[in-house]
């Protein structure tokens, strides 16, 4: 009797971990459809001659055991030193032994107990790095997440925190009642000055709509557990203190933190996994797009597939279909089509895009108020606050992974980030313009010069973002419609149009496959994933 088929919508982190799920766990073959001719979807790693990009930055961490164990599975903890860990002084804890259990026993012994690997001689490897992030404002630079310390109050200006801490107590003792949108939930947090600061102009880059627009959820997310009553109580502690400077300096370092990270980029995580699939029996089909889902008797009973190279159609019949394409796409594709409420809904989620100008530089030119000028700096990234450019953050890849540079002593290889919007104006400029207007705005806020400047390349990704605006508040509509047909699986980011990271986007393909196995027909878990609104930031990293 043939077995029972999977197909599966995306290469992303969500549809391999279903794949290798379904692979590992039941008799379901797994057919993973990805249109385009990269692994990993948003979490792939570009590689420009050699210079990695990573679309934002993706730090592995998770909350969830169980997503932990499962990287360091397919990549070990590093055992030894990597390039760069003498020279910048990494604190790093080494891993002893791995224990790596591959995807079936016919490839390998089922379990196999190893040294560590050494990130200098071995590639399948999980590297430790420390977590540095500031915000760059009026030339300065700030800690992120914001707390209130000396070297703060200094670049603010005094009275500036005066006034700060006066608005702060001001929305202490009236908040504001509405708390449904953006605006008013940072103001009730941060009160309106620091709101202003360090928060607005930042987020309306990232959406390109006002704060006041955008539902509170996506805030809730981000800055739960950061508070400035903390942060005013930490500085009053260190007033009190009799050792008021090491106080200070203590609470500076305290905010670095450690994750792992791929030696060459999360794209690396997911071409091991593609890798253990292929070997192991499942199939993974490279521009092979997703183009129609159809149902029958309230099921899934067929996809069809299109080849995007050659526009070559062939119809599939599956048991089970995973999406992790936006949702929009989805329905617009199903038939016979769903009734026009859910339509509507699907077709109203907005989205937010993303590019990333990558530039290869001799040097960078850092110059921080009260430090020696330096060529680089030691951030994974840099929030630019500045009004005037464009540019929202700024990647430094070598403080990411020495070996997503090619020369990593001598270059320094940086992304900077644009929101935008598929179609705009930056979307559809030229690359070597975009190239050119991103070395200006990086002159523009002093970070560099153009004659540093040894290439440039460009890369966009559409829908990095499901936006919490548009008819997301109905989605509730879409997910009805989900429940009612059993073999249908939403799970991912824009596959749920939620801001789920990579863990989450993996636990619900997990908790996807559970219930397959297991018989359950409710699909109410997947939705749990990420519900608790907890601070992504304040996870303990590493
Ligand atoms: C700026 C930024 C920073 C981030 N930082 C982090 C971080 O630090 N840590 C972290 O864990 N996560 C981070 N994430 C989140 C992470 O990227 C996502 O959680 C994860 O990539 C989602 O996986 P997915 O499989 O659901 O979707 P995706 O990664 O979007 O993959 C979906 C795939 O489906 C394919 N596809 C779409 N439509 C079709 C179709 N019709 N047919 C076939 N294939 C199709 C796409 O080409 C894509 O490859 C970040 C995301 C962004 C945008």
């Amino acid at each position: 009797m043939s077995k029972k088929i999977a197909i599966i919508a995306g290469a992303g982190p969500a549809g391999l971990t279903a794949a290798y799920e379904l692979l590992k766990r039941s008799d379901v073959h797994p057919i993973v459809c990805e249109s385009t001719t990269a692994i990993g979807g948003i979490a792939q790693t570009y590689n420009y001659k050699g210079n990695r990009i990573d679309i934002g930055g993706h730090r592995f961490f998770s909350k969830s055991e169980r997503v932990m164990k499962w990287w360091f599975n397919i990549l070990p903890r590093q055992g030894a030193p990597a390039a760069d860990t003498a020279m910048r002084k990494h604190e790093i804890e080494y891993a002893a032994e791995a224990v790596v259990e591959y995807l079936c026993k016919d490839c390998m012994n089922a379990q196999i107990r190893r040294t560590s690997p050494d990130p200098e001689k071995e590639d399948d490897v999980m590297l430790q790095r420390p977590r540095i992030s500031r915000i760059f404002y009026r030339k300065n630079f700030f800690p992120y997440p914001i707390g209130i310390t000396l070297l703060v109050a200094r670049r603010l200006g005094f009275i500036n925190t005066a006034l700060i801490g006066c608005s702060y107590l001001w929305r202490h003792t009236f908040p504001l009642k509405d708390e449904t949108y953006l605006d008013a939930f940072y103001k009730n947090r941060f009160g309106d000055r620091l709101y202003r600061t360090f928060f607005e102009a930042y987020t309306e880059k990232v959406w390109g709509v006002p704060c006041s627009q955008i539902r509170a959820d996506w805030g809730a997310q981000r800055v739960k557990g950061l508070s400035l009553r903390r942060a005013l109580t930490h500085a009053i502690k260190d007033l009190l203190s009799s050792e008021f400077k090491k106080q200070q300096e203590q609470r500076e370092t305290s905010l670095i933190t450690r994750f792992f990270y791929p030696k060459f980029g999360p794209g690396q995580m997911w071409e091991a996994v593609t890798k253990q699939l292929r070997a192991c029996g499942g199939e993974v089909r490279m521009q092979t797009r997703v183009s129609g889902v159809h149902t029958k008797d309230g099921k899934v009973t067929s996809v069809t597939l299109e080849n995007t190279v050659t526009g070559a159609q062939e119809e599939l019949a599956c048991d089970y279909f995973f999406s992790t394409m936006p949702i929009k796409h989805l329905f617009g594709m199903i038939t016979p089509r769903p009734e026009s409420r859910v339509i509507e809904v699907a077709e109203g989620l907005a989205y937010r895009d993303f590019l990333t100008v990558g530039l290869l530089l001799q040097k960078m030119h850092i110059q921080e108020q009260g430090k020696k000028p330096a060529s680089d700096a030691p951030d994974n990234w840099i929030y630019i606050q500045e009004g005037g450019v464009r540019v929202g953050r700024v990647q430094i890849f070598n403080n990411w992974s020495p070996y997503m540079v090619k020369d990593w002593k001598e270059t320094v290889w940086i992304g900077l980030e644009y929101f935008v919007n598929e179609g705009g104006d930056l979307w559809v400029m030229d690359d070597q313009k975009l190239i050119d207007l991103g070395i200006r705005e990086m002159e523009t806020i002093g970070m560099i010069k153009r004659e540093d400047v040894l290439d440039g390349c460009v890369l966009r990704m559409p829908k990095a973002y499901p936006a919490y605006i548009g008819s997301y508040t109905q989605l509730g509509v879409v997910r009805e419609f989900v429940e009612s047909v059993p073999n249908l699986f939403l799970i991912g980011r824009n596959g749920m149009h939620r801001y789920n990271n990579q863990d989450h986007s993996m636990l619900t393909a997990m908790l996807a496959v559970d219930n397959i196995v297991s018989g359950r027909t409710d699909k109410s878990n997947l939705w749990e994933v990420n519900l608790e609104g907890e601070y992504h930031e304040e996870k303990k990293e590493g």
